[in-house]
C-alpha cells in the first residue's frame, strides 16, 4: 500500500500539489486497504490521514497501519480544515468525479485561504496497471464465477423464470465466498437476448431460446465479469449457430490481438472488422471490452476511440456480441491479463461449442 502512496506523491510533486483529498471509495480502498463504507483520505507529501466516523475507527486502525486515523465527530469539512491549518497546507487537490457541487461549496466555506485544485483520474491512473497481488485477486474472482456458471447451467432450461435462475446463481456465488455481485446480473432469453443489458426479468425461458448470461462476483474487493450464451432445450437453429460462430471467432481474434504495445482501438478494430466481414457490424453496437479491478468498469477501454497503448499487467475483458432485434443475441466475454507477448486468459469456462441445456 505504501508504494502506492509513494507513486501518488510523485504525481503530486509533478503537479505542485502539497495535499490531495481522496473521496472515491474505490480509490480509498486501493490506497489505504480500508474496507469500510465511509471515510476520506487526506494525503500530504509527508503524512497520510484517514478521516472516518465513530463506527469505523477501530476497523481503520486495524486495516491501515501507518495511517493517522482521524475520528470525525461533527462536521467533516471542519475536521479537514483543522488539519489543513495545522500543517499550513494552502493548496488542496480534490477528485472532481466524486465531489458534489454542494460539497464543493462546503469546502469553499470551510477552507479559508486554501486554493482548491480540481483533478480527474489521479489515483485511477495508478490503478490501470495491476500488480501481481491484484491480478491474483481478480483471478480468484474469475474462478469463483467459473464455478458458479458450472453450477447454474443445471438451472438454465425451458420453463424456468429468468429471475429465479439468477437467484440460484447469486446464492451459489455468495455461498462460495462472493461479498456481492459486480453488477446486476444480466440473464436475457429469447427476444430479450437482443438487449445487450437485459437484466433478468419475470420472463419464462422457452424451448429454443438463446440465453445470454452476463455476471460477475466481488471477492477480496476485486471484480470478475463474465458472459456466455447458450440455447435452452433444443438444438441451435442455423441463425443462432451462425452468429455464435462469428462472435466466438471475433472474440478469439480479440484475445490474439491483445498484448503489451497495441492500442485499445486496435483490439476493437480487429474484432469489429471480423464481424463486419459477415455484415453484422450494425448489430455490434458496444465497445469490445474494458478494464476491471476494484471497479467493474475501469481503464483501459477497448473501443474505437481508445488511443491508450496497452501495458503489461492491465486486466481487461474481451466481449463482442451480435444482437438481432426481435430474434435474440450472443455475447461471449472473458477476462484476460495483458502480457508482454500476448495475454493470459483467466476465464476457463467452456465456449468452443454453442451448448444446449436440457
Ligand atoms: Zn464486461
Ligand atoms: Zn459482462
Amino acid at each position: 500500500m505504501m508504494s502506492r502512496i509513494a507513486k501518488l506523491r510523485e504525481r503530486m510533486v509533478q503537479k505542485d500539489l502539497p495535499a490531495f483529498l481522496v473521496s472515491s471509495s474505490s480509490n480509498r480502498r486501493y490506497l489505504s486497504g480500508f474496507t469500510g463504507t465511509a471515510g476520506s483520505l487526506l494525503i500530504s507529501l509527508e503524512k497520510a490521514f484517514l478521516l472516518t466516523d465513530f463506527r469505523y475507527v477501530e476497523q481503520a486502525r486495524a486495516q491501515c497501519p501507518g495511517w493517522e486515523i482521524v475520528r470525525v465527530d461533527k462536521d467533516f469539512y471542519e475536521s479537514l480544515a483543522t488539519i489543513l491549518g495545522d500543517y499550513q497546507i494552502d493548496k488542496l487537490g480534490f477528485e472532481v468525479d466524486y465531489i458534489t457541487f454542494h460539497q464543493y461549496q462546503q469546502m469553499r466555506e470551510a477552507f479559508k485561504g486554501v486554493s482548491l485544485e480540481p483533478l480527474k483520474g489521479l489515483v485511477e491512473e495508478l490503478r490501470v496497471v495491476k500488480d501481481e497481488e491484484e491480478i491474483a485477486a481478480i483471478a480468484r474472482a474469475v474462478r469463483l464465477i467459473d464455478k458458479t456458471f458450472e453450477y447454474v447451467m443445471n438451472h438454465i432450461r425451458p420453463g424456468r423464470i429468468e429471475r429465479e435462475v439468477v437467484l440460484e446463481l447469486e446464492f451459489f456465488a455468495r455461498r462460495a465466498g462472493a461479498t456481492g455481485m459486480s453488477f446486476e446480473t444480466i440473464l436475457a432469453s429469447g427476444e430479450r437476448a437482443a438487449l445487450p443489458h437485459g437484466v433478468a426479468s419475470g420472463k419464462v425461458i422457452n424451448k429454443g431460446d438463446l440465453v445470454v448470461l452476463d455476471c460477475g462476483a466481488v471477492l477480496d474487493g476485486y471484480c470478475s465479469d463474465f458472459t456466455r450464451s447458450l440455447v435452452a432445450g433444443a438444438a441451435p437453429a442455423p441463425w443462432q449457430q451462425e452468429i455464435y460462430n462469428i462472435v466466438l471467432e471475433a472474440q478469439e481474434i480479440g484475445l490474439e490481438t491483445l498484448r503489451a504495445g497495441v492500442k485499445g482501438s486496435e483490439v476493437d478494430s480487429a474484432v469489429r472488422n471480423y464481424i463486419a466481414k459477415y455484415g453484422y457490424e450494425e448489430y455490434f453496437g458496444h465497445s469490445t471490452g474494458h478494464g476491471l479491478g476494484i471497479d467493474v468498469h475501469e481503464e483501459p477501454r477497448l473501443s474505437a476511440v481508445s488511443d491508450r497503448v496497452l501495458e503489461e499487467g492491465m486486466v481487461v475483458t474481451v466481449e463482442p456480441g451480435i444482437y438481432l432485434p426481435g430474434k435474440g443475441g450472443v455475447r461471449i466475454e472473458d477476462v484476460a491479463v495483458v502480457r508482454k507477448n500476448g495475454c493470459e486468459i483467466l476465464t476457463k469456462s467452456p465456449k468452443k461449442e454453442l451448448i444446449t441445456l436440457y
